[in-house]
């Protein structure tokens, strides 16, 4: 029997506490967001974070920059809400115009208010096992749902795909945290199909419609789709999700997966912060 990881449910159960939470506070945790450019998916994106911040009771704003923005001008306006109090958590919407360099902008934010995770600084302590300010929000989500369903990840064979520094690489340090065995595939990777078949647990998020067909799985595997294709059938993961499915023990659909997990975490990061800046600053 092939159970479905609900992330949906899971997604709502956590905001539902969250909504708890926040009540409690008189003053209410605030998200900044940055953007450049026009990317439509982004523009999505922002509208969903801004819209469930709202239903939670948290205060959120977006800085929208022009595509052509300078690198100086995005970090002016980073470092304005590094220093403002008020400010509990600042995320920068990525992908940022090709010719600002964002890692230097991502490492501008103060490290007790990056939200997604990103700054050299939280990213590194990551990689070396230490507790980061926040973790990565889809890594964070993805292991939240796992534990959720009870998967055990300890001496497991787990097979990301992909490398990227938001999903891939986060998630494969968390994993070996958790003590699973990684292989970090990517674009380069020889036999593919083979990492596959001798995995427990596939986590996909390459962003290639039906990369991952039902001859590179074996019986009761656990596969994660993380990949969001945008397809003229509507949206569509890494999965061939009609012809996998069957042969494995659980699966996340696409949509209804990791993407609302994602927003699960970073509200929970953006209270998180909120509080920790409390016991910081009294
Ligand atoms: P990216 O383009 O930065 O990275 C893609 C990675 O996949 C690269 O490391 C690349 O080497 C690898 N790859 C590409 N083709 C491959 C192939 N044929 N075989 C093996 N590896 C291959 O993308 P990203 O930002 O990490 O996002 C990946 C996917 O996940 C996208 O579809 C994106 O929309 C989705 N995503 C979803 C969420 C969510 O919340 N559900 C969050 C972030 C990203």
């Amino acid at each position: 029997m092939t159970i479905i990881l609900n992330g949906k449910e899971l997604a709502l159960k956590i905001t539902d506490d969250i909504k708890i939470s926040t009540a409690e506070y008189s003053d209410k945790p605030k998200l900044a967001v940055i953007s450049a450019g026009e990317n439509p998916a982004s523009l999505i994106y922002i509208k969903n974070k801004q819209k469930k911040a709202s239903e939670l009771g948290f205060e959120s704003f977006v800085i929208n920059l022009p595509n052509n923005v300078s690198e100086d001008n995005l970090l002016e306006n980073i470092f304005i809400l590094n220093e403002d109090k008020n400010i509990n958590a600042i995320l920068v919407q990525l992908p940022l115009p090709e010719h600002i360099n964002k890692q230097r902008v991502l490492d501008a934010i103060e490290p007790v208010k990056d939200v997604d995770g990103f700054t050299s600084f939280n990213f590194g302590r990551l990689a070396l096992g230490y507790k980061p300010y926040a973790y990565p929000c889809t890594p964070k989500g993805i292991l939240r749902l796992l534990t959720e369903y009870n998967i055990n990840l300890e001496g497991k064979n787990v097979t990301v795909i992909g490398r990227s520094n938001i999903v891939g690489k986060p998630l494969s340090l968390m994993l070996q945290m958790k003590n699973a065995t990684v292989t970090l595939a990517h674009s380069k990777t020889q036999n593919l199909k083979e990492h596959c078949l001798n995995s427990d647990i596939i986590i996909s998020a390459a962003g290639v419609e039906n990369l991952i067909r039902a001859d590179f799985v074996r019986d009761n595997t656990v596969l994660v789709d993380v990949a969001i294709n945008r397809t003229s059938s509507g949206l569509k993961g890494d999965v061939d999700f009609i012809n996998v499915s069957p042969k494995c023990s659980y699966i996340t659909p696409v949509p209804g997966g990791v993407g609302p997990m994602t927003i699960a975490m970073l509200m929970e990061n953006t209270l998180e912060l909120f509080k920790l800046q409390k016991s910081l600053f009294l």
